[in-house]
């Protein structure tokens, strides 16, 4: 089984037995309520099919419509699709956003399509669960490897299928607007939101300031691991918020400096898209000298004598063989499962407070959300709005799950999933 299945559904037991819920609910809360998988058949350019495995699976829908991303991976399999779907229920539910949750993927590397069988591939993807989706029934947006102009095509897909089984082309703009509610993540010109680039990164920060505020904390350095869509904003959006951010990391390498000086973020982008890399662009206070730098490697990184751990690139990063090295005593677990099981418990029992995948990552569905709601009701908010909608959103999911915690002398994760368990049976 998928280790990450594996521990969500373990968590999920062990959590709900706590809270006194009977076998018969458990199972219901760990067995998905539809899984669909399919074949899809796609013409090459050079004029031959090929044939692709694809997924949606909805796990959970008592809280409202399913919401999940959709994956383009080698990898992608049915306990991938499921252990991700539950994580949606569970995330959905601990920042009380009205969804359920699924997920699908299709199992392909798109580096090997052109952009047009690319195309070709989202199309057929939608063509396929369209019997199963819609704004009220199951909303889908970005995942690996799959952005906004993937899910452009998919929505406007959708719009042609629907289109066709309503046999009409004059679709008034209001129906139009609700009927792209079954995608977020969607280009703006397409009814996507602004702010939701920047929303996962600026999500997990507004979570780290409510902690440092709640700790009494302030003046601490950073190490960001990632530098995507995740690692970067939330590496920028730290920085303006006067957060010194001394390390960053990209899965080339890591740079820092011998005093952790705060690294100018913006300047650190532009010298990787530069050169193509992250390793030796040292830049402080609006120079780039990289003799200054260190050049260390990721497990280097991981490592440093820094106060706060923001893993934001891939799964089970610290685990059994690093966590007694690991010296940070604040960990923003931004990627979806960057701490093993084995290393939250070691670490917490040290007394590091880790805020779970579920909590910081989290703005990023908040603000599908936002969209989702934009498009019901034929809005477009602005940046400003979208941002303070979120703060307030994050910051009392935030205060929730830390009473909790401190009340019940629990973890943030054990804290998170109850809220969310309860909020599963509510
Ligand atoms: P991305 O592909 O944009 O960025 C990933 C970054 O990680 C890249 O900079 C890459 O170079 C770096 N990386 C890869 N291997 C590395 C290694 N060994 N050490 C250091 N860096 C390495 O992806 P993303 O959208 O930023 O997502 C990152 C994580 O956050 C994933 O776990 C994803 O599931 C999770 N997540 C993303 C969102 C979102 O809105 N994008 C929302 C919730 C969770």
């Amino acid at each position: 089984m998928n280790q990450i299945l594996e521990s969500a559904q373990q968590l999920i037991k062990q959590t709900a037995e706590q809270l006194h819920f009977n076998q018969k609910q458990i199972e219901k809360l760990l067995t998905p309520e539809q899984i669909h998988d399919f074949t899809l058949s796609i013409r090459l350019d050079n004029g031959t099919q090929k044939e692709f495995k694809g997924y949606r699976i909805q796990h959970n829908s008592k809280r409202g419509p399913y919401k999940g991303g959709v994956r383009f991976h080698p990898k992608v399999n049915s306990d991938e699709v499921l252990a991700l779907a539950t994580l949606m229920s569970i995330k959905t539910a601990v920042v009380g956003v009205p969804f359920g949750g699924a997920k699908g993927g299709v199992a392909v590397d798109p580096k090997t399509l052109s952009e047009k069988e690319l195309e070709e591939l989202s199309r057929a993807y939608v063509r396929a669960v369209y019997p199963f989706i819609g704004e009220e029934k199951d909303s889908l947006a970005p995942d690996v490897n799959t952005n906004s102009k993937i899910i452009g095509w998919m929505a406007d897909e959708y719009i042609k299928a629907k289109s066709e089984e309503l046999k009409t082309k004059n679709i008034d703009e209001k129906l139009k607007s609700r009927w792209r509610a079954t995608f977020t993540g969607k280009p703006l010109d397409m009814g996507g939101s602004l702010g939701r680039s920047k929303a996962t990164g600026r999500g997990g920060v507004i979570v780290l300031k409510e902690l440092l505020n709640k700790l009494n904390l302030s003046k601490l350095s950073i190490a960001v691991q990632g530098f995507g869509n995740v690692g970067y904003y939330f590496a920028d959006i730290a920085s303006h918020e006067g957060l010194s951010v001394v390390a960053v990391s990209d899965s080339k390498g890591a740079v820092t400096g011998t005093q952790f000086l705060p690294l100018d973020i913006p300047l650190v982008m532009d010298c990787k898209k530069e050169k193509g890399y992250l390793a030796g662009c040292y830049c402080v206070g609006g120079v780039c000298d990289l003799r200054k730098g260190r050049q260390i490697s990721n497990e280097e990184m991981l490592e440093l004598p820094v106060d706060i751990l923001v893993p934001s690139a891939l799964e089970n990063v610290i685990n059994s063989q690093n966590m007694s090295k690991i010296k940070a005593k604040i960990i923003v677990e931004m990627a979806n499962g960057p701490v093993t099981e084995e290393a939250y418990e070691y670490l917490a029992k040290k007394g590091v407070v880790i805020v779970p995948d579920v909590l910081a990552n989290a703005g990023g569905v908040a603000v599908s959300y936002f969209e989702w709601l934009q498009n019901m009701q034929n809005e477009k908010w602005s940046e400003e709005k979208v941002n303070r909608e979120l703060e307030e959103l994050m910051s009392r999911a935030f205060t929730k799950i830390w009473e909790r915690s401190i009340t019940k002398k629990i973890t943030l994760k054990q804290a998170a999933i109850e809220t969310a368990i309860e909020g599963l049976f509510g």
